[in-house]
């Protein structure tokens, strides 16, 4: 029978007044540099996590940067869209060729006005 360990790692009490230390009181399943630690505090698994959330963390910033850009570039791009669809309806092109393409923009302008 394998001989049981105690997780070697330590945090701050969550529930004591006092910042005092305590122990983990779960079993050690892995063993580091000596140390047996639980799946917890394993200093892998802690690795993992840490890498995982600090790519989910860029991820979300990558995220929110790009809707800022897109929120400042909105009223420009919509200017640009109502210009270049009235154009299109000013050249006389055939309406199968334009509808579309109009309506759609038409609708997307109207959307971006709060219109429907
Ligand atoms: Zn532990």
């Amino acid at each position: 029978m394998r001989e049981k360990h105690q997780c070697c790692a330590h945090f701050v009490n969550p529930n004591g007044w006092s910042r005092s230390l305590v122990r983990c009181s779960k079993t050690g399943k892995f063993e580091r540099d000596g140390f047996f630690y639980c799946g917890i505090h394993d200093p892998v698994a802690v690795k993992e996590r840490d890498a995982k959330l600090d790519a989910e963390r860029k991820q979300k910033f990558k995220d929110f940067v790009r809707s800022e850009q897109l929120k400042r570039a909105a009223p420009d791009l919509l200017d640009a869209l109502r210009k270049a669809l009235d154009v299109i309806s000013a050249m006389g092109l055939p309406d199968e060729v334009t509808d579309n393409v109009v309506a759609e923009g038409r609708a997307a302008v109207a959307k971006a006005e709060g219109r429907t």
